[in-house]
Order: C-alpha cells, then structure tokens, then sequence
C-alpha cells in the first residue's frame, strides 16, 4: 500500500509540534496492530513474560529460517550488544589474551561506549576519505597487527552514512578469519538490514547459516518495526555462540508489551509494507532536492541520509532548530556532514520546503 494521505501532506513544524530526524526513529508510529496486541496484553502485565517472550523469539527465528535457540533477545539491540561484548571481552580476559575493539569511525557509539568502562581500547579507522566507504584494507591490517583479541564491531548499512559493505569483503573477510581460526569475532550490527536495496548486501545471517562461529549479527525492531519505546532487538548467531551470550543476560530481560508488539508486528505485512514505502517516497523526495540543490549525499541503503552542508553541520543543526526541525548530530570527523532521518514524506516536504529557504538565504 501506498503511504496515506496523513502522512504524506507537509506538516507544519511548530515549537509545540518538532519534526524530529535526529533519532533513525521511524516517525510512522507503531502498526495499530502492535498497538492493540499492547492493550490486550495488559490484563496479564502481573504476569512474568515467558510465554509471550518464546512466542517473540520463536516468530524471529521462523522469519530468518534458524533456530529458537539461535535467537538471543534483549532491551533493544544496544543490550544484545552489550551482552556480546561483555562475554567476548571476558572469554579473552580469561584465556590471558589482550583485547581491542576494532570499528571504522565514525560509526554507531553503542560498542564503543562499553567498552570504556571494561578498559577495553577502541581501534577507530577512519572510513575513506571521498567515499566514505568502510577502509577494508585498514581495518584486515589492524586486527591482523594486533597480538590479541579482537571485537569487530561492523555496522551494515553503516551510521552515519547510510552505505553497505559488500559480500565480497564483509563475508570474505569474516569467512577467510574463521577459516584462519584468526582470533577474531564479528559483531556485525544490521539495525537497517531491513531497508537495503543494494544487490551487494549479504546478511550475516547467511554466514551464522553455515555454521560459522566467529560472528554474530544484531538486529532491532526500532527501525522498520518502529518500536524504539518499547525496546526490542536480538542477535542471531549459532547455539554455542548465543549459550555464552545467554549467560551475560539477565533472566526477562524481555518485557511483555514488546514482545506482543513485536510479535504482531511481524505478523503485519500490510503495515511492513507500508513502513517500508513509505522511507522509499521519503528518500524520493529528499534526493529529488539534494540533487535539485546540487548538494552531495551518499547512496543510503538505511532510513537516514547523509548529505553534505556549507559550513559546519554544528551551525547548521542550530538553523534547522531554529525552524523547529531537529536534524543529526555531528560525526567526527565529517564535520560539515549532516545525517538526516527519513521521516514521513510529509514531514520530509517540510524539511525540503525548509531546505530550499536556506539555499535562498545563502545557508546551504
Ligand atoms: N545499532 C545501530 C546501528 C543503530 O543506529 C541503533 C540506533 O539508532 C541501534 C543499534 C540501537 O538500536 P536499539 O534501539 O535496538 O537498541
């Protein structure tokens, strides 16, 4: 189905009423479905989540044909993230190994961010320079130098940029390290996989698939699902791979308004489709007027843009708040980048409309 009307006439950004693109959350809402799972779940919110919980885990394994036992569920994917990186660090710690994590930057923060507090180090390579495609070559040298363990944490589609690492180098790379037993594990983070186009893509799930054990992938509903709120997202790796992750968790983690949610949404495919044609006419109608304006932007395979602005995205983030409209913050060190979330077309003709005044006043 096409987006409705509602959410394709312009709205009217308003003090009271921001348009907000700063988050990759889906401005959609959630499928009235997912709404309606939540309030019927109520009479039972006494209740421990077990049930609900399996039924949510046992709807995203047939989804991605694998196993129950395949599926590690947790508050969002930041804390499946979390959990991994903690059994990681710990496994290495124990085996008397030096760890580094290892990521091109700039990137999502979530793994760097806990790792500070393990004292872990972070190894940042920054992506290329016109490109801004993830430096492959970089990255296979500084887990090859390193004397220890390495976390690659290698988020596909990428954020900030929007763009994909390719099968021939994300799953070479990580298929050539389990062949090497290098000691290496992938945390591939596919919070956009949902939204990709680009026939180069290959899902990790695929490798997970063949058994491999030296990855896992992370994956959220916050994103197409538009459940950010409630907070659900899982990792998919093999049995032995979740059984030590599963350790890091604690016991229902899970609450049951987003498993219900979750669980009715994947069972929502005219609200899927929606969802998903919907950032399509989105991005439509912002590539129409980065192109119209001649204003460089990459190829995004994900619900948010990356486009270039005059000047610093800093002064620029503060001329679009000041028409009420909240756009990304700044990623080092692409300073004078701008990552903008594909909201609802009508609140992307807002932007557009808003985006055209500062070319007439010399802003972009
Ligand atoms: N991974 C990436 C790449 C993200 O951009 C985000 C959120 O923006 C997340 C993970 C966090 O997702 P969740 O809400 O599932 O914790």
């Amino acid at each position: 189905a096409a987006p409705a009307a509602d959410v394709t006439t312009e709205v009217v950004p308003s003090k009271a009423n921001p348009v907000l693109l700063n988050f990759n959350e889906n401005s959609l809402g959630m499928a009235p479905s997912a709404k309606k799972a939540v309030a019927d779940a109520l009479v039972n919110g006494h209740r421990y989540p077990d049930d609900a919980k399996e039924a949510a885990r046992a709807a995203i394994a047939k989804m991605h044909g694998v196993d129950a036992k395949q599926v590690t569920l947790g508050a969002g994917s930041s804390q499946v993230i979390q959990a991994i990186i903690a059994a990681k660090v710990e496994a290495a710690k124990n085996a008397g190994q030096k760890v580094q994590v290892l990521e091109p930057t700039p990137t999502f923060g979530v793994a760097a961010a806990y790792v500070e507090a393990l004292h872990v180090p972070v190894n940042d390579v920054v992506l290329q320079k016109d490109t801004l495609a993830v430096d492959m070559a970089a990255m296979k040298a500084a887990a090859k130098n390193f004397d220890g363990f390495t976390i690659v944490y290698f988020c596909n589609p990428n954020n900030p940029t929007g763009t994909v690492t390719g099968k021939n180098e994300l799953s070479a790379w990580i298929k050539d390290c389990a062949a090497a037993k290098a000691p290496v594990f992938f945390l591939v983070d596919e919070a956009y996989g949902e939204y990709v186009e680009d026939p180069a893509f290959e899902s990790g799930i695929e490798l997970v698939k063949q058994g491999l054990t030296n990855l896992m992938v992370a994956k959220t509903f916050s994103k197409l699902y538009a459940l950010a709120g409630l907070r659900l997202g899982y990792g998919i790796a093999t049995p032995e791979v979740n059984a030590e992750i599963d350790n890091f968790e604690s016991i229902d983690n899970i609450n049951l308004a987003s498993a219900v949610a979750a669980t009715a949404t994947l069972a929502d495919a005219a609200y899927l489709k929606t969802s998903l044609e919907s950032t399509k006419a989105s991005k439509a109608i912002v590539v129409a007027a980065l192109k119209e304006l001649g204003i460089k932007y990459l190829d995004t395979q994900a619900n948010f843009i990356y486009h270039e602005v005059k000047g610093s995205n800093a002064d620029y983030q503060k001329a679009m708040a000041a028409e009420n409209i909240f756009v990304g913050r700044t990623f080092a060190p692409f300073d004078n980048w701008s990552r903008l979330t594909l909201g609802t077309p009508g609140e992307m003709k807002a932007f557009v409309r808003v985006l055209k005044s500062f070319r007439a006043k010399g802003l972009i």
